[in-house]
C-alpha cells in the first residue's frame, strides 16, 4: 500500500479528477452559461434523464434570480454556479429533486462530492455576510473564498471541523459502537470532534477512551474523508487494545460491542463513508490488513 493512500470516496475531492476546477467567486467568466448546482433544502435539484441524474446547463430555471448563483467553479470546462433555493420552493419542471447524504444510490460519487463542496460553500458565504466581531459589512477577498471584513479589516476562511474516528482491534475482535436514533442493528466506528489544544492522535484516544473505557495503543493513521454534514474532516486510524473494561459512560452512544469477521453486526455505516472503508480494510480483512 503506499502511503499515504488516497481515501478514494465521495466527498474527496479526487473522485471529481481533472473535470472540476475550483475558482473563486470573483473570477470573471462573464455571463458565460455553465452547468448548476441547486440545492433546495436537503435535496440537489438535477435533471432526470434516461434514469440518470444529470447537472443542468444554461439559463436558470423560472424563480432562480441568476444573480444570486455563487461561481464555484469550473465543470468539464464550463463555469459551474451553485445556489440555494427556499426548502418551499416548487420543483422547476423538467427537474428531479433528489435527497443530498451518502446513502443516495442515485447520485453518483461526483455529483455527490460537487454537492458537498457546493453545500459547504454556500454555508459559509450565508452566514458570514457580517463579521462576528464587530458586525461589519464582510466581502471576500478577491481571488478567494475568504472574507474580509470592510469595518475592522478581520480575515476568516471557510472552516473545516477536524474529527477523529477510530478502528480498536483486539486479537480477532474489533470494536464498535451505536447510538441511539441510527436504524437498528446498525454499528460503526468510534468517532469525535478534535478538543481545543488536542492532537488527532490525543483526540482518538480521549474518544475511545470517554465513550468505551477502552484504552488504545499503536494508532496508526490510514486516511480521511471530507464530510460535508455540515464541514469536517474525518481523520481515519486504526489502533490496538491496550487495556480496560467495555463500558458505555457517557450520553453519545447506546451500546458499544466487540465483534468479528465472522459475526458482525446486522448493520455497518454506508459503503461511501470512511467508517465502512476502514471496518472493510481493517476488521474484516477484504483488503489491506496488516498494519
Ligand atoms: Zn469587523
Amino acid at each position: 500500500m503506499s502511503y499515504p493512500d488516497t481515501v478514494n470516496l465521495p466527498f474527496n475531492r479526487a473522485c471529481l479528477r481533472d473535470s472540476f476546477r475550483p475558482l473563486s467567486p470573483d473570477t470573471v467568466v462573464t455571463d458565460e452559461p455553465g452547468f448548476l448546482l441547486l440545492i433546495r433544502g436537503e435535496e440537489l435539484l438535477l435533471l432526470d434523464e434516461d434514469e440518470s441524474l444529470l447537472l443542468p446547463y444554461g439559463s436558470p430555471p423560472q424563480g432562480v434570480d441568476p444573480d444570486t448563483l455563487l461561481l464555484m467553479g469550473s465543470w468539464e470546462g464550463r463555469p459551474l454556479r451553485t445556489g440555494r433555493l427556499s426548502p418551499s420552493a416548487p420543483l422547476p419542471a423538467q427537474y428531479a429533486a433528489e435527497p443530498f447524504n451518502a446513502y443516495s444510490t442515485r447520485l453518483d460519487d461526483r455529483l455527490l462530492t460537487l454537492g458537498g463542496i457546493a453545500r459547504i460553500l454556500l454555508a459559509w458565504n450565508h452566514e458570514n455576510s457580517h463579521c462576528p466581531r464587530c458586525g461589519g459589512e464582510s466581502r471576500h477577498h478577491p481571488g478567494s473564498w475568504g472574507k474580509s471584513c470592510m469595518v475592522c479589516g478581520v480575515q476568516r476562511f471557510p472552516p473545516t471541523h477536524p474529527c477523529a474516528i477510530v478502528l480498536v482491534r483486539r486479537g480477532e475482535e474489533f470494536l464498535l459502537g451505536r447510538k441511539a436514533v441510527w436504524p437498528q442493528g446498525r454499528y460503526s466506528l468510534i468517532a469525535g470532534f478534535l478538543d481545543v489544544g488536542e492532537s488527532l492522535e490525543e483526540c482518538a484516544q480521549r474518544e475511545v477512551l470517554e465513550e468505551t473505557g477502552i484504552r488504545i495503543t499503536n494508532l496508526h493513521y490510514v486516511g480521511s474523508q471530507c464530510w460535508p454534514f455540515p464541514s469536517q474532516v474525518m481523520a481515519g486510524f486504526v489502533a490496538d487494545y491496550a487495556g480496560g473494561e467495555l463500558s458505555v459512560a457517557d450520553d453519545e452512544l447506546e451500546d458499544a460491542r466487540w465483534f468479528t469477521s465472522h459475526s458482525p453486526p446486522l448493520s455497518l455505516p454506508g459503503r461511501r463513508s470512511i467508517a465502512r472503508w476502514i471496518i472493510d480494510r481493517y476488521a474484516l480483512g477484504n483488503l489491506h490488513n496488516n498494519l
